[in-house]
């Protein structure tokens, strides 16, 4: 034929080995990232689907996907990808997944269910929500699992092990739809969550998109300051500044569209911060080492707690101490 777009199969390469319960037959990855790559292993690994085709906007990438052998057909066409797919996973920076829902609405299978793993929620069923056909399940989610790096390389299989996924379906979904995604997502090691967009977005404000911004500002701010220079700040960084500076690594676009696109509730959880800020600010100012002793005593509770529901390790620096560990 005379396609204009690039569509590459394989063999259907998890035909044979299928050893998880096939929920989908064909699912669509759009965007391979870290999430993206992320799924389409676990997938792989556990044999949930009998195709995965896979589309990124660049050839680079989506030839990356293909050399690491992460579907089983590849193209550069979001709109072709997800024809006929039974589940479609939108991976792309969240100020993309309007565009997205605009290219794939032709082609979306009816009875198929399109989802999301985008930071914010309210701002991608809005972008999102007006392409979307009747006949499919529209239901955006959230795996609350990732590290710093970007690009299909950066993805690993059990990444949502023990971590949570949250959904945040519109009012009219489909029960049945939802309780598949749930099952997908569960095959994926997540536990499940459900809340309203708005909710989400501002809890996700305070767990989420603050630290990060106080991670750019923390780095940003020391690396403006005259009197420390660069080395300095690099040498002495284990003495706590190491610890922002993951966070402030992490990718830029993804993280100018998550500020772009939870604009209130950052703001709102901004100013709070500051409000709070300026306490302890205060504090030290007027000596009032209780102030000081009080709070401090509080937060390391709840990193006790975080220790206690296996969101972390109690281990030095968080259990990233491989570095050291080399020494
Ligand atoms: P990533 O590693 O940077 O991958 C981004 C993917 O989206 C790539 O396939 C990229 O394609 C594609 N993309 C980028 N800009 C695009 C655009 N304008 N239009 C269409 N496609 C575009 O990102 P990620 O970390 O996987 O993040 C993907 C989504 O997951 C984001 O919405 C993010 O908020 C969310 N999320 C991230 C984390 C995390 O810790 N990283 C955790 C939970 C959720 P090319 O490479 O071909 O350009």
């Amino acid at each position: 034929g005379s396609q204009p777009w690039r569509y590459r199969r394989s063999e259907r390469l998890y035909g044979a080995s299928l050893m998880g319960s096939v929920l989908f037959d064909r699912i669509a990855l759009i965007g391979i990232g870290l999430i993206g790559s992320s799924i389409a292993r676990d997938i792989k690994d556990a044999g949930l689907a009998r195709d995965v085709v896979i589309s990124t906007r660049s050839p680079e990438t989506l030839k990356r996907a293909e050399e690491l052998e992460l579907g089983t057909a590849y193209t550069i066409s979001a709109a072709e990808a997800v024809r006929d797919a039974d589940l479609v996973i939108i991976s792309v920076p969240v100020g993309a997944s309007g565009s997205v829902a605009e290219q794939i609405a032709p082609n979306l299978k009816p009875g198929a269910i399109v989802t999301d793993v985008g930071s914010t929620k309210a701002s991608v069923i809005a972008q999102m929500a007006p392409h979307m056909p009747d006949s499919v399940h529209f239901i955006p989610g959230h795996p609350l699992a990732g590290t710093e790096k970007s690009g299909p390389d950066a993805g690993f299989s059990g990444l949502f092990r023990d971590r949570w996924c949250i959904f945040t379906p519109l009012a009219d979904t489909d029960p049945d739809a939802l309780a598949r995604l749930k099952a997908f997502w569960e095959q994926l090691g997540s536990r499940i969550d459900e809340m309203d967009a708005e909710h989400h977005d501002k809890v996700l404000a305070i767990v989420s998109h603050l630290p990060h911004i106080i991670a750019y500002n923390i780095v940003g701010t020391a690396d403006d300051l005259g009197t420390v220079t660069e080395s300095e700040v690099i040498k002495y960084s284990a003495s706590g500044f190491r610890d922002f500076t993951r966070l402030a690594a992490s990718d830029p676009t993804m993280w100018r569209d998550v500020c772009l696109h939870n604009k209130d509730a950052i703001l709102e959880m901004l100013a709070r911060f500051s409000e709070d800020l300026a306490y302890l600010q205060r504090a030290i100012r007027w000596g009032e080492g209780d102030k000081l002793f009080e709070l401090f005593t509080r937060t390391r509770a709840i990193r006790r707690s975080i220790v206690e529901a296996g969101q972390d390790v109690d281990a030095p620096d968080f259990g990233r101490h491989t570095l050291d560990a080399k020494k």
